[in-house]
């Protein structure tokens, strides 16, 4: 069955659930990363992103915050936009671990390979994957144009939050350091490491993400630049990441619940995309135990099942809206 929908429907759909959601209380703001811990928690937004360009927001869509773990998103198309989607199945893979996102456990389960792009191991692979290969300044400058292009306006790192990181990413030093031992690092780790921090780091509105969203719906085409920014078959080659793998442990009770493919990021922040339809976007800060935003899942929750968004569903929604073509 096809469902068709306006502007109107889905920006209706954004206010019922932020009502529904303002007042769920519940998570608390990551404090492994000293930056995040002082985020103020009531901060919450909704975003949509149309094919059409047209972004409708409500809340704090303003409001920049760290995109985190969202991040591993625009950095795995990144590498498959600059290698293929064969290279990267193969460098990394597309296996889900059903453990938390820092997880070492993982890596030495699965020591052929790290599993996914959108867990930290696979990240951190992926950034060391990023061309041209040893030389810093040129890597972190795809990355960022990438995510620019994307996101249709500028982004730039939030220098506290990546002092922040880099003072507290043990951990992931430790990963990096075990992918050089698996021979799965395909630059110097340490660079790679700090590359990973850095567009963790990076500050971001949820207006932004739900422009990434939508130009991911949209087949790499940006609906608000109208600009190309990734061939259009590597859509369904991250969304089925983020299906598998956007919630870590927690990704089949999500799939489960909403249909609804998407990534979150300890920040507060989460992306969903549903193809050839639009890009969502929430905000809110504190956390469930597996590191995703307890409100923005509710929100997005809501307006998947407002909107008939789920993708196992026998709804199709589709906008009535006409869409403009490529610049
Ligand atoms: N920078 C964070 C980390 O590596 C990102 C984790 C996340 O958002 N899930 O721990």
């Amino acid at each position: 069955m096809i469902r068709k929908i306006d502007k109107k429907t889905v920006s209706d759909a954004l206010h019922t659930a932020y009502d529904r959601c303002k007042t769920e209380s519940g998570g608390k703001n990551a404090d492994y990363i000293p930056y995040l811990k002082n985020v103020p928690s009531t901060l919450f937004g909704i975003a949509a992103c149309l094919p059409d360009g047209s972004l409708l927001t409500v809340g704090d869509t303003d409001f920049r915050f760290g995109i985190e773990s969202v991040s591993k998103v625009p950095t795995a198309l990144l590498a498959m936009e600059q290698y293929s989607d064969r290279e990267v199945l193969h460098k990394i893979g597309a296996d889900a671990t059903g453990l938390p996102f820092n997880s070492i456990m993982a890596i030495l389960l699965e020591n052929d390979h790290p599993s996914t792009p959108l867990v930290n191991a696979g990240a951190i692979t992926a950034c060391s994957m990023i061309k041209p290969v040893g030389d810093s300044t040129g890597k972190w400058k795809s990355i960022i144009d990438f995510l620019t292009a994307l996101a249709g306006s500028t982004v730039e790192v939030i220098d506290d939050l990546y002092r922040s990181e880099s003072d507290t990413n043990f951990n992931n030093r430790s990963i990096a350091w075990l992918l050089k031992n698996y021979n799965r690092i395909y630059d110097d780790p340490m660079m790679a490491l700090d590359l990973y921090t850095r567009q963790c780091s990076i500050g971001v509105t949820a207006s932004q993400l739900a422009t990434v969203a939508a130009t991911i719906a949209n087949g790499g085409m940006n609906p608000r630049t109208r600009k190309r920014v990734f061939r259009a078959e590597l859509t369904p080659r991250i969304v089925s990441l983020m299906a598998t793998v956007g919630f870590y442990e927690h990704t089949g009770d999500w799939l489960f619940e909403t249909g609804l493919p998407a990534k979150s990021g300890v920040g507060g922040g989460i992306l969903g995309v549903v193809p050839g339809v639009m890009g969502v976007a929430a905000f809110a800060p504190p956390l469930d135990a597996a590191g995703n935003s307890v409100k923005a899942q509710k929100a997005l929750a809501c307006i998947a099942r407002e909107l008939d968004l789920n993708l196992f569903g026998t709804t199709r929604c589709t906008l009535a809206e006409p869409v403009p073509t490529e610049a």
